[in-house]
């Protein structure tokens, strides 16, 4: 696990499933505009939220591109789950800030209501098909960024995959380290 720290808050990645962070408040989901169950980090929270989940969401939906709203657990270990709407790469302009608006305004949003940790996967580089490294680079730029103006979360870890997203995440979350 890699690990850096900045204004008081720790910044982690992991190898992992979202759907399985139970030392975490709240779960953010790479979610679909209509916020149901789909492939990837969405099919994995529904699954392991129950149908409630996607019940509540119902009535939250649809979202914008870049926007984040938040629902309870459920069956989660967690007591939120963050939705979030990313790009579409290559459909979706402009991506980098649409992507960036997604992690700070889960970050906001979770800042707001109180929530110490928050875990991300890495929104928009499955199905949404945005490359791996350039997404990595907008989600910690983002985050490092906005980490002096939260008051409440002090835990951010980003949950990849594979060991080969993994390995990018850190290399990176490394070259981060000096800047922080
Ligand atoms: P998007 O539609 O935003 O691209 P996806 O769910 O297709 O979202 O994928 C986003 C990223 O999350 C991809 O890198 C994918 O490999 C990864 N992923 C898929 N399932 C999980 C899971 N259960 N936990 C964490 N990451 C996951």
């Amino acid at each position: 696990m890699a690990v850096i720290q900045k204004s008081g808050v720790i910044i982690e990645c992991v190898r992992g499933d979202i759907a399985h962070q139970p030392d975490v408040d709240v779960v953010v989901n790479a979610a679909n505009a209509w916020l149901r169950p789909g492939a990837g980090v969405a099919g994995a929270i529904h699954r392991a939220a129950g149908p409630e989940l996607a019940r509540e969401c119902e009535g939250l939906a649809p979202i914008a591109v870049g926007e984040a709203v938040m629902s309870g657990g459920h069956r989660l270990p967690n007591r939120k789950v963050i939705h979030c709407l990313g790009p579409v790469y290559g459909a979706d302009e402009p991506a980098a800030e649409l992507l960036a608006s997604c992690y700070r305004k889960a970050l906001q949003l979770a800042d707001r209501c109180g929530l110490a940790s928050i875990a991300f996967p890495a929104i928009s580089t499955g199905v949404f098909g945005y490359p791996l490294r350039d997404a990595v680079a907008v989600a910690l730029t983002t985050v490092l960024a906005e980490v002096p103006q939260l008051s409440a979360v002090r835990r951010i870890r980003f949950v990849l995959f594979s060991a080969g997203d993994l390995a990018v995440f850190e290399q990176q979350l490394a070259e981060c380290e000096g800047q922080a």
